[in-house]
């Protein structure tokens, strides 16, 4: 492992001016996969500046009725919180869906969003990966695909987005909390994350040295009718292949308002807006939902193993969608 120098701010704002001024360096927080990837040498930092007691680790009430997550909070904190079980169900799930208890104890909010792919070729460093080395090669399109991406993906790079909370973020319309040397900005989760295009590097928008704060969860009035499925190689400790976080509002029949983002599918958490807009105001039936999901399915693009992906991600937004319309 490469010799780094760790650093600890007294504020946010110190922080973020210590990490602007070390081009080769990287926040803290957790470690779960920083420290891996530093092992691995797939990330060679010069300084780590622990960020970890630095951000709220509290969940608040917002005035509107949402919450604010502290970037600090635990995914063990947040998937227990009495107030996420009950008013947004599905991101206790996923979370709960997620790595292992001991993992969760130590993950944070913030780390977590910015988890890097789980790829093969990204973690092993004897194989080409534009991800890891731009301009090297993407070793993932004629090599083993099953795990890989089907929708947004460039002939660059195949990766898949690995967050689990993520998902459920998008699907929530969550709000990411951001203070750079400029200044706080504020930015939907859905414009943290990026296709991988010409320069996979790059997963996030995320300019060097800006810390994520806090994530706010806006409230809506039938995020309690939500919830999260995914489907992965093992019963627990494995990342998705396909995950579905949904919630649904149905009235008299009919689809009055609907939030779906799929993961495992694409190199950012995928929000299904087409079907979400074939949705709204249809009826809500079996027929219907395979309809919207096929409508979401129309631009994939599998590479040679991982097909099966269109009709996974098919059936189980169907499923979870006849589940929270209460047909099942
Ligand atoms: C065996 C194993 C299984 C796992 N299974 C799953 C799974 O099934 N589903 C899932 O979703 N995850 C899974 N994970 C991943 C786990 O959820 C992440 O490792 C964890 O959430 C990262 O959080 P952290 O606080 O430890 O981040 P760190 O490892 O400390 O940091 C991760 C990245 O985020 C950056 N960073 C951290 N905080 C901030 C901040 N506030 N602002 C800006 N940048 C920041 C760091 O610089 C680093 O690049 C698994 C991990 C392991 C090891
Ligand atoms: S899919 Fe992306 S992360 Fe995986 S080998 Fe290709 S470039 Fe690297």
């Amino acid at each position: 492992m490469k010799p780094f120098r760790y650093d600890r701010a007294s504020d946010v704002s110190g922080a973020v001016a210590t990490l602007a001024g070390e081009r080769a360096g990287v926040f803290l927080a957790g470690g779960t996969n920083l420290v891996d990837l530093m092992k691995l040498g797939i990330m060679e930092p010069d300084v780590l500046v622990d960020v970890r007691r630095l951000t709220s680790a509290r969940i608040e009430d917002l005035p509107d009725g949402g919450l604010r997550i502290g970037a600090a909070v635990t995914n063990s904190e947040l998937s227990a919180d009495r107030r996420i079980r009950s008013r947004y169900p599905v991101l206790s799930q996923a979370l709960l869906s997620g790595a292992s208890g001991q993992l969760r104890n130590l993950a944070t909010t913030g780390g977590n969003l910015l988890q890097r792919t789980r790829c093969v070729y990204f973690y092993d460093t004897t194989t080409p990966c534009n991800k890891r080395e731009p301009g090297t090669g993407c070793s993932a399109l004629e090599g083993c695909n099953k795990d890989h991406a089907i929708l947004g993906a460039s002939r660059q790079c195949v990766a898949t987005h690995p967050s689990d909370m993520a998902v459920a973020m998008t699907a929530l319309d969550a709000v990411v909390r951001i203070q750079g040397r400029g200044g706080e900005r504020v930015i939907p989760i859905t414009e943290l994350y990026r296709l991988p295009g010409q320069d996979p590097q790059h997963d996030t928008t995320l300019e060097h040295a800006e810390l994520i704060t806090a994530v706010d969860l806006p409230p809506f009035g039938f995020s309690s009718n939500s919830r999260y499925r995914k489907v992965r190689e093992r019963a627990s400790y494995a990342f998705a292949l396909v995950s579905v976080a949904a919630a649904l509002q149905v009235q008299n029949g009919m689809v009055r308002d609907v939030r779906i983002a799929l993961g495992g599918v694409a190199h950012k958490p995928w929000r299904a807006g087409k079907a979400e807009d074939a949705l709204r105001g249809g009826a809500a039936g079996e027929e219907s939902f395979r309809a919207a999901a096929e409508v979401e399915l129309a631009d994939a693009a599998p590479l040679r193993d991982n097909a099966y992906k269109v009709p996974l991600a098919r059936n189980v937004m169907t499923r979870v969608l006849l589940d929270l319309s209460g047909q099942r």
